[in-house]
């Protein structure tokens, strides 16, 4: 028996057969064409081919995980009418005179270069996309079509170098155990078309994957990142067991997790989610979520070439606002800077991008795509309880001017007779330390603070989040942070306003009871921790939180 670590992607132990899908590896040759006209004939009937073999997965992925799961298709479509990359190889097929495949490849790996390049792992992960895309155009320029992975008639564990969206989506789940790669991390496709099938998935094994053969017996835990090969009769019945036990406390969490979240001398606080688009939230509900804490609206700027437009936008809110029904729902206005960059967008070379042009900063520049967001969230919040939510607010003067541009976004869809929430609560993220030491200042012309600690911690501690070097720095409960949050919740308190957390502190078991001692009023996180959640805030008394977070605060250090 051998025990790989790798990536913990999706939840879940799972027992089977290994089926090694090894992609054919296209071999590009290059030549010189004598009729170009000939050559961009070809490249177009490859292109239209693909196009057409794209619109018959997206409908295939839409139905198996959603809608929103599966735009990331018609980004693939897209991306094949794009103007500068259609340009630059009939460019290289005209006046270089190579042959289409060559053009094509040389200009995709351009491409993907430039994603693979980029500091934040969710943009390099699209690096594959762009592989992908331009994969299969090449084998339809070949003529090399081959889909095993979707006549799979057994059930299997797929192993893998790496899976690409289309291999994934083209997959007959129905005989899909789980997945493990020798490629990816918690951001690839593979692991959140994993989790929302709920399929167990390790990824990111490294090359010692592929040494796995075909028809080897695998066990798979998800939740630990750990794959064993052919293990023995002992390791199979605890696993065996295991996988029971699994099943069981996943079904019993969730059934506990609809309960609501009452400390036992009957404080109530709300455990809502952090999502990033409508299957996410669809997942939220089901692990007890009472509402939305966060949604991250970059889902709909990441992962295509141009600006969604309001309408666009205002459907997929739409979507999720018509799911929660009366729940609150809190949209953040865009995110983007930073380590989150936009292909269409240029925020230019920054020395400090997290310093830098980001977030609010950016749209109170960037107005016209700001108020287009702006009137999008309105729209969808007619007859819903939806809250709007600037990130990054350092001052009251940047909270007033994007409270101005909320009020005439407003005032543009009344002159424009279109429906739209009139009333919804305006908060702001505190993240940057200077707004959690100024709160009271803040508190006086908001409806809510979000406490941001992902943030909020890297600027106190002056420690880049994504930074190993610096990650000892980055402590949750260092006695700096527990009197920033302490105040701002104060704060907000003392002006009648009520104060939640959605960085990733608020789901960590740890820090629940101190924040919930602190007064929090709501706690946002991942689905997946809420039932967890939910269930320390109600082995707990409210006085006997307050006593853990007076013990906290009085501490040196963690
Ligand atoms: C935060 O900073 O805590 C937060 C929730 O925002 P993000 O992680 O998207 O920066
Ligand atoms: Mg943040």
């Amino acid at each position: 028996m051998r025990t790989l670590k790798g990536i913990a992607a999706s939840a879940g132990i799972t027992v089977g057969k290994a089926y090694v899908y090894r992609p054919v590896e296209l071999a590009i040759e290059r030549w010189r064409v004598e009729d170009s006209e000939a050559e961009l004939a070809r490249l177009q009937r490859a292109l239209e081919e693909s196009k057409e073999q794209l619109s018959e997965i997206h409908v295939k992925a839409e139905v198996e995980v959603g809608e929103d799961t599966a735009r990331i298709f018609e980004a693939h479509l897209m991306f094949l009418d794009d103007p500068v990359l259609l340009e630059e190889v009939r460019g290289r097929i005209e006046k270089e005179r190579v042959n289409a495949e060559a053009a094509l490849s040389d200009a995709i790996e351009g491409y993907a270069a430039i994603f693979d390049a980029m500091e934040d792992e969710y943009m390099r992960a699209r690096a594959a996309d762009v592989r992908d895309v331009g994969q299969r155009v090449l084998r339809n320029l070949l003529g090399s079509g081959e889909e095993p992975l979707a006549e799979l008639s057994s059930p299997v564990i797929v192993v893998a170098r790496d899976l690409t969206p289309s291999d994934t989506a083209q997959m007959n789940k129905e005989m899909v155990q789980g997945f493990c790669t020798a490629m990816g991390g918690t951001t690839s496709h593979t692991a959140i078309m994993a989790r929302i099938l709920g399929i167990p998935a390790v990824v990111g094994l490294g090359d010692v994957a592929l040494s796995i053969n075909n028809g080897d017996t695998l066990i798979i835990d998800g939740g630990e990142g750990v794959v064993k090969v052919a293990p023995d009769e002992e390791t199979l019945e605890r696993y065996a067991r295991l996988e029971r036990e699994f099943k069981v406390r996943r079904d019993e969490a969730k059934v506990a997790a609809q309960l609501p979240a009452r400390t036992r001398d009957g404080h109530r606080v709300e455990v809502v989610a952090n999502i990033g688009d409508v299957d996410s939230a669809r997942i939220a509900l089901e692990y007890g979520a009472e509402g939305v804490g966060l949604l991250r609206t970059e889902f709909l700027y990441l992962d295509r070439t141009t600006m969604p437009s309001e309408e666009e936008q205002y459907k997929a809110y739409r979507a999720i606002a018509e799911l929660m029904g009366q729940r609150p729902l809190v949209i953040r206005t865009l995110d983007i800077g930073g380590d989150k960059q936009l292909p269409y967008l240029d925020i230019g070379d920054e020395l400090n991008p997290f310093l830098g042009w980001r977030a609010i900063r950016l749209c109170l520049e960037r107005t016209d795509l700001f108020k287009a967001q702006l009137r999008a969230i309105l729209r969808a919040g007619h007859g819903h309880n939806v809250k709007v939510m600037f990130p990054m607010i350092a001052d009251v003067d940047e909270l007033r001017r994007a409270k101005a541009l909320l009020a005439e976004a407003r005032a543009e869809l009344e002159a424009a007779d279109v429906p739209f929430a009139s009333k919804v609560e305006e908060g702001i993220m505190v993240e940057v330390p200077a707004a959690a030491i100024a709160a009271d200042v803040l508190a006086q012309e908001v409806d809510f603070f979000s406490i941001g600690t992902n943030d909020l911690i890297q600027y106190t501690m002056a420690c880049d989040r994504t930074n190993e070097k610096v990650a000892y720095l980055y402590q949750p409960l260092h006695p700096a942070i527990l009197r920033l949050i302490k105040r701002v919740i104060e704060a907000a308190h003392q002006a009648g306003k009520w104060v939640g957390m959605c960085g990733e502190m608020a789901g960590d078991a740890e820090a629940i009871p101190i924040l919930l001692g602190l007064g929090l009023d709501e706690f946002s996180m991942n689905a997946v921790a809420i039932p967890e959640a939910k269930a320390i805030i109600r082995s707990l008394s409210l006085a006997e939180a307050e006593g853990i977070a007076a013990k906290a605060l009085s501490l040196p250090e963690v």
